[in-house]
């Protein structure tokens, strides 16, 4: 699934080629997508000129206003989602569902499992009913040690899932949240309420560390957003704790556990993390 490193990396894989560019229409091939594409939405977008390309949480937010008309697309790409930049001339496959068209070139999203979104906001994008309610940005100076303390006070639930709360902060997908733990020395299990100011700091350092490294590994291999077959190929790193139940912990040796929190895998180091 890919998880705020790899929706970062696509914004700004495609930015380049979105900004100051004249949206000549769309091509819908299946518009029930997790919320179903507005049909209207050519109506709308058809002569907006592109601003920016812009981030909140896992949403690509492409600023329409070029031109002095306001308007938002809103995409989310789900559990298997991808964006590619193409010749127009390129047929759509099996799995690509929708193409925003850029005179010679279009921007194609293809997701497989159809968890993605394709929006539309013409209003203020910031309520938005998806946005209006996200906690922070962790890659955002705004997020510190003292904002996540304070966010957790009271709260007798499992430090892992909390940080996963995307009214909390945005964006820490399963990978992250195991990771973070990790280089923080917290175990997942420890209650988010009791968790004192400076582990708090050390587990806002450690997700922004662990966030950053991960876009500094993706920022290489996920480089080529233009004449791609439009596979995912989202990157894989060498995590400490993740997928690595059972294997001697990188940093003490001792064996790797695995859980389960909710509906997801929490791994940890029993050493490490106290
Ligand atoms: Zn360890």
């Amino acid at each position: 699934m890919p998880e705020l490193p790899e929706v970062e990396i696509t914004r700004s894989g495609i930015e380049p080629y979105l900004v100051g560019k004249i949206i000549t229409g769309v091509r819908v091939s299946q518009r029930k997508l997790r919320w179903p594409i507005p049909r209207d939405l050519a109506l709308r977008v058809t002569g907006q000129r592109i601003a920016r390309v812009a981030r909140r949480g896992k949403y690509i937010l492409i600023d329409c206003g070029g031109n002095g008309r306001a308007g938002w697309l809103i995409l989310h790409l789900g559990m298997s989602g991808s964006l590619r930049i193409m010749d127009s001339k390129t047929k759509p496959q099996r799995h690509d569902h929708f193409d925003l068209l850029l005179g010679r070139q279009l921007m194609r999203l293809r997701d497989p499992r159809r968890f993605g979104s394709v929006l539309w906001e013409g209003g203020d994008i910031a309520r938005h009913r998806l946005l209006a309610r996200l906690g922070a940005e962790p890659l955002a100076d705004a997020f510190t040690g003292a904002v996540l303390h304070a966010a957790t006070r009271m709260r007798k639930t499992a430090v892992k899932p909390v940080l996963m709360n995307a009214n909390i902060v945005v964006g820490v997908g399963n990978i992250y949240a195991n990771e973070s733990l990790f280089h923080a020395g917290i175990n997942p299990r420890t209650a988010a309420g009791r968790l004192s100011l400076a582990r708090c700091e050390a587990l806002a350092a450690a997700v922004k560390s662990t966030l950053k490294q991960a876009l500094a590994a993706g920022g290489s291999s996920l480089r080529d957003f233009v004449h791609s077959d439009g596979t995912s190929g989202y990157f894989q790193q060498n995590y400490y704790v993740y997928g690595r139940a059972g294997l001697p912990c990188r940093n003490c040796g001792a064996i790797i556990r695995q859980l389960r929190q909710g509906q997801r895998s929490t791994f940890y180091c029993p050493a490490c993390q106290k």
